[in-house]
């Protein structure tokens, strides 16, 4: 009997996981059209210093609506297209894109405006990166110090001489180097001791006010003359917690989601009543 249930269970397991398999050869199959048939495009998300309010930047975020008009999170097909290799094509086509828009809002008057691009490990393996990065910043003579590179932090990037070597060129080249997602996974310190990193972004899961992580991490932050960047910002309290540590940028509901570039207003500039001001 019992041995019959754990059958069952085990023929329900692999049930699971083989439709999950479909779906990935699926979307791998569905990946391959995507970028020639225009369904990938990028969406923007204000980078609001949190002194004043204003936008300083944006980060570009990628959205895939497939060919059965379904959208599908970056969460569920970046891993993808990392594993089956497509993220190079895609990974270039999202440099290249979001390098155009930085020039485009520049040219219209946001003169310093940054352009926050997230790159994943397996683009940093291939040894001419930063030299393709560099090519494209010429051809639209663009300065390097507009580009923010983020990297999620994960083992991979510092098990691998290519990746490091990557990220050294970059911050040579003059781009700056974002550790996304900080306190979520490998979390190892050494990260910041031995890569060029210069600005830390807090996972939004650490968002809610008051969070001692995150007032740990912006106070490490300040100690490794680091910026800091907050993730997640949803409500008025939430911002005005990090605003008094002295956290310079955030990004958020609160302010904006990510839209796209036509519904993007480069110089809105975000105010908030104080919540005391009612207070006697
Ligand atoms: P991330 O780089 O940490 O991006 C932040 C995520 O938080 C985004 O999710 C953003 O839409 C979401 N977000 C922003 N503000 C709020 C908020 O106030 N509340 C909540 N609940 N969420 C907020 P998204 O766009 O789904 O992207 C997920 C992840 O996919 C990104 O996390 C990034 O790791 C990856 N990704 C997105 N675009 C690219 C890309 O072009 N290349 C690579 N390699 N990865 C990308
Ligand atoms: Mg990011
Ligand atoms: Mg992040
Ligand atoms: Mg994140």
């Amino acid at each position: 009997q019992a041995k019959n249930a754990g059958r069952n269970q085990f023929q329900a397991y692999d049930k699971l996981s083989a439709s999950k398999q479909n779906r990935k050869l699926d979307l791998v199959k569905q990946l391959h059209h995507a970028i020639n048939n225009n369904e990938i495009s990028l969406v923007y998300q204000p980078v609001v210093k949190l002194s004043d309010g204003r936008i300083v930047g944006s980060e570009a975020l990628l959205r895939w609506t497939n060919e059965n008009n379904e959208i599908i999170g970056p969460d569920e097909f970046i891993p993808i297209a990392e594993h089956s290799g497509q993220i190079i094509n895609i990974g270039n086509w999202v440099i290249q894109q979001a390098c155009q828009q930085c020039k485009i809002w520049r040219e219209a008057g946001a003169v310093n405006h940054a352009m926050a691009i997230n790159v994943s490990s397996y683009q940093l393996k291939d040894p001419k990166f930063s030299k393709r990065l560099s090519d494209i910043l010429t051809a639209l003579s663009l300065p390097a110090e507009c580009i923010h590179i983020e990297i999620t932090e994960n083992i991979a990037i510092t098990e691998d001489q290519v990746c490091v070597a990557t990220l050294h060129e970059l911050a040579e080249l003059g781009t700056r180097l974002l550790l996304d997602d900080f306190g979520t996974g490998y979390s190892c310190l050494s990260y910041l001791k031995d890569l060029p990193f210069n600005v830390l972004k807090i996972d939004r899961s650490f968002m809610p006010a008051n969070n001692t992580i995150a007032s740990t991490i912006i106070a490490m932050g300040h100690e490794l003359n680091m910026e800091i960047i907050a993730e997640g910002i949803e409500t008025q309290s939430c911002y005005e917690f990090l605003k008094n540590l002295n956290c310079q940028y955030g990004q958020g509901s609160l302010f904006q989601k990510p839209v796209p570039p036509s519904e993007f207003d480069i110089f809105k500039q975000f105010r908030f009543h104080s919540e005391k001001t009612n207070l006697k």
